[in-house]
């Protein structure tokens, strides 16, 4: 498998870098073509001035209007993955159902090493909040 990196943070509702002891990895989640028209992106909703309401709890086809609830549709997305394994060095890429788990507290997106098995661990990170 040979993944290629979007062009554009744009076409993505999720992007994150990590970098660990001994390893890294790059995680994206690409927005899906919306079911009802085949066109649209699916992604959060716009307000009135333009700015994507980023704590919607929905998704929306830009295109037909089309609106999927958030858990629903984030259920449906594939994470795409390339890494460096921390134990065994090993750089490969791989794609898994973008759900997290609840390990110790904590969101996990976990996948395994292609090459030795480890579980390797993308934990969700914390903002801080503004308000
Ligand atoms: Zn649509
Ligand atoms: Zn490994």
């Amino acid at each position: 498998m040979s993944l290629e990196i979007p062009d554009s943070m744009d076409d993505c509702l999720y992007f994150t870098r990590r970098v660990m002891d001994d390893g890294k990895v790059m995680c994206w989640v690409e927005k899906e073509t919306c079911k009802e028209c085949n066109k649209g992106l699916m992604g959060k909703p716009r307000g009135d001035d333009g700015k994507v309401k980023i704590r919607a709890k929905e998704y929306v086809c830009p295109d037909c209007k089309h609106t999927v609830e958030k858990k629903e549709y984030e259920e449906t997305l594939t994470a795409s993955i390339i890494y460096t394994c921390p134990e065994c060095k090993h750089s490969g890429d791989t794609q898994v159902p973008f759900k997290r788990k609840k390990i110790k507290g904590a969101d996990i997106l976990r996948f395994q090493c292609e090459s030795c098995n480890a579980d390797i661990d993308i934990a969700k990170k914390f903002k801080k909040k503004k308000e």
